[in-house]
């Protein structure tokens, strides 16, 4: 390490306490289940070796990754855990996956078929699609195959299915996909079943079954969108100061001139932008605006585009000694929670942390 705290102009602080804290809060709300951890997208942007290694402390013993890649970063850290690849079987790779001892989640024919022929009996999952056309055997397929002893030379270690809309209260997708999921359990009677994801714990018409698979509320996401968020955050960012100006009424600020002045306003020009991770549709435009950050308690709006690797914000309101040269502003954290900021930038809390770039002075407290 060459880089000094002082050269980073921006910090990304992980509470890797209040993700466990997270994960029991989630456990104790399905408490005959076991609780899993999705750490697929390098644990949502938090690091997945820290993550995984906090988690397995405290006791987490099942991970869901996305690629063969994570499952390895999975195993170095966890080497008796159970690691599911979410992602399925790609052609060939049956003999990467049972070098690591990961099980795919199967989801078609063609990948049973081919976990069979190299898997040699080794644990698998399979994925039953209940509604997202996505990934997934269907029910018919499901019926069928399991009718016909299709399944039987499988080592089935897990049967799962994922919701397309649990965050939305009442919707009445969730109730058909808890219907669909409900007989196709009665089809396994002896073989451990997954249903939920984060918002799926806060769901009274879904049963925990055996094992869940939450993510985004670990890392400090809300999963009851529009009501209070129960989960610590996990994720802040904060970002110093460059340059600060005053600019008089009807200057036009940042790439082609997209934001005007109204009045005579105070700018500051901090060190972080869309290569960041911060979305360029946070931009504050005329008659549109785009994210905050906060200067002490005060909330500043962006102004002008986002760049690459910079933000304006009006620090008109702001105390003068804080919004100076050096000063730290905070882009996450406090009352701009994950869920408000990705809002702001019209995307979901999901794309903000997956997308948290590597520039940061990363730091990692609690667990
Ligand atoms: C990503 C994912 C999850 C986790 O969902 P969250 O909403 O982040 O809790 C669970 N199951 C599957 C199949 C997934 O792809």
């Amino acid at each position: 390490m060459s880089e000094t705290t002082a050269e980073f102009g921006a910090t990304l602080t992980i509470d890797l306490g209040a993700l466990v804290d997270n994960w029991r809060l989630l456990s104790r709300r399905a408490p005959r289940a076991e609780c899993g951890a999705v750490v697929k997208a390098d644990g949502y942007g938090c690091g997945i070796e820290p993550v995984v290694a906090a988690l397995y402390r405290a006791g987490c013993h099942s991970f869901f990754v996305a690629h063969i890649s994570e499952a390895r970063r999975v195993r170095r850290i966890a080497p008796d855990a159970i690691i599911y690849v979410l992602n399925g079987l790609l052609p060939g790779t049956a003999d990467a996956l049972l070098s690591i001892d990961a099980r795919p989640v199967l989801g078609s024919r063609e990948e049973i078929d081919e976990w069979d022929k190299r898997g040699r009996q080794r644990p698998c999952a399979i994925h039953i699609d209940t509604g997202m056309n996505r990934l997934g055997l269907n029910l018919a397929e499901a019926r069928d195959l399991q009718a016909g002893g299709g399944l039987d030379m499988l080592a089935l270690g897990l049967v799962m299915s994922h919701f397309t809309s649990a965050e939305v209260d009442g919707d009445p997708a969730t109730r058909r996909q808890v219907f669909s999921f409900a007989e196709i359990a009665d089809l396994f009677p002896d073989v451990s079943k997954s249903l939920l994801n984060s918002s799926g714990h806060f769901l009274d018409i879904a049963p925990a079954y055996d094992l869940t698979r939450p993510g985004y509320a670990l890392y400090g996401g809300n999963p009851i969108p529009h009501q209070p968020n129960p989960m610590n955050p996990v994720v802040s960012v904060k970002a110093r100061i460059i340059q600060t100006r005053d600019v008089p009424d009807g200057t036009a600020v940042g790439y082609n001139g997209r934001w005007h002045a109204r009045g005579r306003r105070r700018l500051a020009t901090i060190h972080l932008g869309y290569a960041d991770g911060y979305p360029r549709n946070g931009s504050g435009i005329d008659m549109l605006p785009g994210g905050q950050a906060l200067v002490g308690d005060v909330l500043c709006p962006f102004v002008g585009t986002v760049s690459m690797d910079l933000i304006i914000l009006d620090v008109t309101e702001a105390s003068p000694t804080l919004a100076a040269r050096g000063g730290e502003v905070t882009l996450i954290g406090g009352e701009l929670d994950v869920d408000r900021v990705a809002q702001a930038a019209k995307t979901v809390g999901y794309e903000m942390l997956t997308n948290l770039g590597r520039r940061y002075n990363r730091v990692y407290v609690g667990g």
